[in-house]
C-alpha cells in the first residue's frame, strides 16, 4: 500500500473515534457482536466481494451460491420445506417492504382487489408503515393487549373485504414479546390472504432457543396460514450488516415479491427486491458467518445473549421505581419508571458511554442484549441503579429520543 492510502486508511478509523462502542459492548442498540473472530470471518468475506453485483448472480455465480446456501438455511431453521423459496435482502426494511408488495400483488390479481388494507398490532415495527406509505396500502393498526401481545379478536373485527395481509411479530420490537401467531395465521388462513411473520429479530434466536430446551410457541411455517417470513442475519445471525432473508411458502407466493420489464431501451430487466446494483459484501459474510458458527455456534451465542437477558430483566425487577414492561420472550427488553423521567436515565447512563433506546408510547428504555453484553452486564446494572438514583433524587429531565435519523 502506498503512503498516500496509508494515511488516508487511517483518517477513516479515526473518523470513527466518537462512534459507539459496540464492540465494547456499550451499545445496547443497533450493532452486534459475537467477538473478534466471528467479526473477522465477517470483515474479510465482505472485503473479497463488496464490489460485486448481486442484481446479476449469472455474472456472479459465487453470489449465486452464497444466496442459495443462505436461503436454504434459515428455510431449515424455520420448518420451510422443498416449496418454500426466497431471496437475501439488504436489511429486515427490505424484507418487510417486499412482504407487503408481495401481499398487494396477490390481492390484486387473485382477488382484484384495488384499494389494499393491512390488519396489524400497534407494536408491529415501523417498516410496515414505510411499506403501506411507499406501495399505497391503507396501514390499520390495532392495540394490544396488557400484556403487549397481538389481539386478535380486534384483529378479527378490523378485517373487511380489502385486506390483503395480517402481521404478527416474533418477537415485536417494543416490549420483545411473540405475538400469538398461531391464531393470527388462523385469521388468515380462513380468508385466504398472507400472514407475515416478523421474526427480523426472533429468527434466529426462537430457533436456538427451542433446540436448546425453552417452550417457544410455534411461529414458523409449521404454523398453517403463514404465508411470508423475514428473518434478519445481520442482527442475531452476527453477519455484516446488509443481510436479510425473505421467504414465501411457495414459489407461486413468491413470484408477486419480484420484478420484471422490458418497457424501456435497455433490454429485459429483473430484480428480486428494492435494490438494482447490490452489493455482494453481505452476501459473502452472511454465508462465511453462518458456515463458521454452524448451528452449534449459533446456540452458544443465543444461550449466552439469553441468560444475559434474563439477569438484566431480573435486575431491573429489583431496581425500585422501574417498571419492567414484560419479561422478555427472547432478548429484547423494555421499562419505564414511576416517579421520575426514564428518559433522564437514559442520558446518565450516555454520561458512562452506554447507549439504549428512548422510544414509546409510553415512554420506555429498550435493550436489544445481544452476546456482547455478557462480559458487561453486571458493570452496567450497576451503572443503571446508580442513574435511577440519581435522576430520582435531582429530579432531572431527559431529552426525548429516535430510533432513526434523517439529516
Ligand atoms: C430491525 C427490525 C426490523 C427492520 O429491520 P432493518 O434491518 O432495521 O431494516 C423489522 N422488524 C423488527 C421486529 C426488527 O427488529
Amino acid at each position: 500500500m502506498d503512503s498516500r492510502a496509508q494515511e488516508v486508511l487511517a483518517q477513516v478509523a479515526s473518523i470513527g473515534g466518537s462512534d459507539l462502542r459496540w464492540k465494547d459492548g456499550r451499545a445496547f442498540s443497533l450493532a452486534y457482536y459475537a467477538g473478534p473472530e466471528v467479526q473477522e470471518v465477517a470483515d474479510r468475506a465482505f472485503a473479497m466481494y463488496g464490489s460485486t453485483n448481486g442484481l446479476n448472480a449469472d455474472a456472479f455465480p459465487s453470489l449465486k451460491k452464497f444466496q442459495a446456501d443462505v436461503v436454504s438455511t434459515v428455510n431449515r431453521w424455520v420448518h420451510g420445506d422443498e416449496q418454500s423459496a426466497g431471496f437475501m435482502t439488504s436489511g429486515g426494511t427490505e424484507s418487510i417492504l417486499l412482504a407487503v408488495k408481495a401481499a398487494r400483488e396477490r390481492g390484486r390479481k387473485e382477488f382484484g382487489i384495488t384499494q389494499p388494507n393491512v390488519v396489524l398490532p400497534t407494536s408491529a415495527h415501523a417498516a410496515f408503515e414505510k411499506a403501506c406509505y411507499y406501495f399505497g396500502l391503507e396501514s390499520r393498526r390495532v392495540p394490544v393487549l396488557a400484556d403487549w401481545r397481538a389481539d386478535v379478536d380486534a384483529m378479527q373485527q378490523a378485517i373487511d373485504e380489502n385486506t390483503v395481509l395480517v402481521v404478527g411479530s416474533a418477537p415485536q420490537y417494543p416490549q420483545g414479546v411473540v405475538d400469538p401467531i398461531v391464531d393470527i395465521a388462523a385469521i388468515a388462513r380462513q380468508r385466504n390472504i398472507n400472514c407475515h411473520v416478523d421474526a427480523c429479530m426472533g429468527g434466529v434466536t426462537l430457533t436456538f432457543l427451542e433446540q436448546l430446551g425453552e417452550p417457544i410457541p410455534l411461529w414458523d411455517f409449521r404454523v398453517d396460514g403463514v404465508t411470508s417470513i423475514s428473518v434478519d442475519l445481520h442482527k442475531y445471525g452476527y453477519t455484516a450488516k446488509g443481510a436479510s432473508v425473505i421467504l414465501h411458502r411457495d414459489r407461486k407466493l413468491r413470484s408477486y415479491q419480484t420484478f420484471m420489464t422490458d418497457n424501456w431501451l435497455g433490454g429485459l430487466y429483473g430484480s428480486s427486491g428494492v435494490l438494482g446494483t447490490k452489493s455482494g459484501g453481505p452476501m459473502a459474510a452472511a454465508w462465511a458467518v453462518m458456515n463458521y458458527l454452524g448451528d452449534e455456534g449459533y446456540q452458544q451465542l443465543t444461550q449466552s445473549a439469553r441468560t444475559t437477558t434474563r439477569q438484566l430483566a431480573d435486575a431491573i425487577q429489583t431496581i425500585d421505581g422501574l417498571q419492567l414492561r414484560a419479561y422478555p420472550d427472547s432478548t429484547l427488553l423494555s421499562f419505564g419508571a414511576q416517579g421520575f423521567d426514564v428518559f433522564a436515565v437514559a442520558d446518565e447512563l450516555a454520561k458512562h458511554g452506554w447507549y439504549v433506546d428512548k422510544q414509546g408510547p409510553p415512554d420506555s428504555l429498550h435493550c436489544t442484549v445481544n452476546a456482547v453484553h455478557h462480559e458487561v452486564i453486571e458493570e452496567f446494572i450497576v451503572d443503571l441503579s446508580r442513574a435511577v438514583a440519581k435522576v430520582r433524587d435531582a429530579g432531572s429531565t431527559g431529552s426525548a429520543g429516535a430510533y432513526g435519523t434523517i439529516e
